[in-house]
């Protein structure tokens, strides 16, 4: 149970003053639907208003706020609407004109009485040789000086969300801060001189210059600190319960091991056989394995996989091998099939597209164990889908699963190991904050005899010259594929492109061309896929759904359209589907070139990263730096977590030493019993990780 102190923070935000339902929803489009997401979300700008000049040094176009007495109201003339009100006002230096366009008089009148003294404050303009403001943002008496805010904070907005609607919801929500108590160590807090919580929360609300609104603030440290420290401790939990939970011993005889490595056409590369290590180490040991490998495409993920499995057949068990599409299940199943065909393992395929009796036949044949390994897409985790002992589960292209999915995922077998498997090297900062909780395998070698990849750049407009050469390697019997970049806010328009393409290529190349994209059903998908895997087709034109897996050895051009909408980490995979035969392979990519049609410096400087490394691990870090963490994968459900304040790649410093302390606390206080520790478990809650303070109960 979330603890009663925070409470007032997580209660909806029409609690506060001033927000009815149209406002709270418009606040949940910028901040979400509590006051702790109003408190989360930070201050993007600032207004400053502390100029405090006389009339005369006032300057043009400057944002001040003046002293100054009312000398005299002039209303416009009776039907003259379009003239301002104007009131003239004064101080020792000289005059000053409040303009007012369509104003009411009694306001006015009320607010500004002659003779009066008021603060106002706005954007000074020149008009007709005198000065004026239009409209002032603020008129207060002097002696309620504190309702003109000399700083004022800028939010995030959205339409018909006001600035000053925002402003007074945060600060009602700043507030409310309870007073927390201290989940730091005291000594860590004093060495930075960070504030307290609630302290850092009206701090960093409460901006007065540009300087307090950058990451080197230290109320937004702190804060950031916080947020960093409830995600290391999150995932430090669920590793520490992952270790302590029954796991089962998977020790296998090698039997089977042995007799598919006989079979393979290929020895394995010295990094393949150091991951199969780590994971049967793994497997042996009576701890449930969470095990990510990571691997660049082609560096064989699939047989460790295959193997992995056997292991878990020599043991009696079960095993589930999940891919993200159709086209990849299948062709993990038509690698896997093959070399199992003189064993008496049973191996089955199972999508979306098993209906009715077929489907039955392979759910029964699963729950009586006739089944030993079910390869499919995540059909094979359905509601009706029973095992009759699952040991492992292995999880293809991990990238698209969340932490939490995972446990869920687990809850299939009850203490089955699982291994996740992704071709997108993850640079270590995203690696700690969303893998955290796992063990981490690489395979950097790539099977031997892969020749490099030739990487070029090109103006779009060359595109005919392209289609020459593609027509050159297409008759000299070789394969290639057209990518079209993906418009993820507009499928239509992606479409049109992709479809465009492909017609003009079918007209100057004749009919060896096919066309996917994402909008196909998955069977008219396939189907050219196959017709391509087997070399009935020539060119494939694509929107990046052929990205992961699939394998084509004859093909040497890859040609990406628009390559400066893609990621480097993704062209570097696309890349990856050309050179895995023995011939020279193309990688060309065609940037739109600037106003001189030239390629621009981004072009190149990314070009260079490419030519210069076929280094995945190399390039993620590249891309991680040159895009930030939001766009690294290109889709929103990356998995990666939503940092509301702190940022992984320029927290660094603070990620690492959130990763250590939180190693530490589990390693005094696992329970987080403690006086420090129950502060610690308010941390979780507050960053909503409910789910990792269950863990302490059931652990
Ligand atoms: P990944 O899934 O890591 O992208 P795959 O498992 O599909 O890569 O392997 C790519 C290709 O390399 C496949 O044709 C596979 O049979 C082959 N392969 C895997 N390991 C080796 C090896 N050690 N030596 C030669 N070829 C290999
Ligand atoms: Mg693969």
């Amino acid at each position: 149970m979330r603890p009663e102190i925070l409470n007032p923070l997580f209660t909806d935000v029409t609690y506060l003053p001033g927000v009815g339902p149209k406002v709270a929803a418009l606040i949940g489009k910028v901040a979400g639907p509590r006051i702790i997401d109003l408190l989360l979300t930070l201050p993007t700008g600032l207004i400053d208003r502390s100029s405090r000049p006389q009339i005369l040094q006032a300057e043009e176009g400057q944002l001040v706020t003046l002293e100054i007495t009312v000398e005299k109201h002039t209303p416009p003339p009776k039907g003259m609407s379009r003239i301002p009100y104007k009131v003239i006002c004064s101080d020792q230096s000289g005059f000053i004109t409040l303009a007012f366009f369509h104003a009411r008089s009694d306001y006015l009148l009320k607010n500004l009485p002659q003779g009066a003294t008021r603060l106002v404050s706005g954007k000074v303009e020149r008009f007709s040789g005198g000065l004026q403001i239009v409209h002032p943002d603020h008129i207060v008496d002097p002696d309620n000086a504190d309702a003109l805010p000399l700083y004022e904070p800028v939010y995030p907005l959205t339409a018909s969300l006001h600035s000053k609607t925002m402003r007074k919801a945060a600060q009602g929500a700043v507030e409310r801060c309870p007073d927390l108590p201290e989940w730091l160590d005291p000594a860590l807090v004093a060495r930075e001189k960070w504030p307290t919580w609630p302290d850092a929360m009206r701090s960093a609300h409460h901006p007065e210059s540009r300087l307090d609104l950058t990451g080197e603030n230290v109320a937004r440290q702190r804060l950031a600190y916080d947020e960093l420290l409830s995600n290391q401790l999150a995932l430090a939990l669920i590793r520490q319960n992952r270790h302590r939970s029954a796991g089962r011993s998977l020790e296998g005889n090698n039997v089977l091991r042995e007799a598919v490595r006989a079979a393979l056409p290929f020895h394995l590369t010295t990094d393949q056989e150091k991951v199969l290590t780590e994971i049967f180490e793994d497997m042996a040991a009576a701890t449930r394995m969470i095990r990510l490998v990571q691997g660049d495409v082609g560096s064989g993920k699939t047989v460790v996989a295959l193997l992995a499995l056997l292991c878990a057949i020599e043991s009696g068990a079960q095993g589930a091998l999940m891919a993200p599409t159709e086209i990849l299940a299948r062709q993990h199943y038509e690698f896997i099939a093959p070399l199992l065909a003189e064993t008496n393992v049973s191996v089955e395929l199972l999508t979306g597209r098993d209906k009715g009796q077929e489907r039955q036949a392979k759910l029964s044949g699963l729950e009586k164990g006739y089944i030993d390994i079910l390869i499919g897409t995540h059909a094979i985790f359905s509601e009706d889908v029973a095992y009759k002992d699952l040991g492992l589960i292995i999880v293809d292209e991990q990238h698209r699963f969340g932490v939490f999915q995972r446990l869920a995922l687990q809850e299939k077998g009850v203490h089955a190991d699982v291994l996740v498997m992704t071709a997108t090297p993850i640079p270590r900062s995203l690696a700690l904050t969303t893998y955290g909780d796992m063990d981490i395998s690489q395979i950097r070698e790539k099977p031997p005899g892969r020749k490099p990849v030739d990487t070029r750049a090109l103006p779009l407009e060359r595109l005919e010259d392209v289609t020459m050469a593609v027509r050159r390697a297409i008759e000299r019997g070789e394969q290639v594929y057209w990518v079209c970049p993906m418009v993820e806010e507009n499928a239509d328009i992606e479409l049109t492109a992709v479809e465009t393409r492909f017609a003009h290529l079918q007209q100057s190349l004749g009919a060896s061309v096919g066309l996917v994209h994402g909008k196909m059903k998955s069977a008219e998908k396939d189907a050219v896929v196959t017709a391509f895997y087997n070399k009935e087709i020539s060119l494939l034109v694509a929107t990046t759904v052929i990205e992961v897996g699939v394998n084509a050895p004859d093909a040497t051009i890859m040609v990406i359209e628009h390559a400066e909408r893609f990621g480097l980490a993704q062209l570097h995979q696309l890349r990856g589907r050309v050179g895995r035969g023995d011939r020279q392979s193309t990688c060309l990519l065609l940037y739109k070139a600037n106003a001189k049609g030239e390629l621009g410096e981004t072009a190149k400087a990314r070009l260079n990263v490419l030519r210069e490394t076929d280094d995945g691990f190399l390039i993620a870090e590249e891309d991680l730096r040159l895009r930030g963490p939001g766009d690294f994968l290109g889709s929103a459900q990356s998995g990666f977590p939503d940092f509301r304040i702190a940022d992984a790649t320029k927290h660094k410093a603070l990620l690492d030493m959130a990763r250590d302390d939180s190693t530490l606390i589990i390693s005094q206080d696992p329970a987080l019993e403690t006086g420090r520790g129950t502060a610690l478990k308010t941390l979780l809650y507050l960053f909503t990780r409910d789910e990792a303070v269950k863990l302490l109960k059931s652990g």
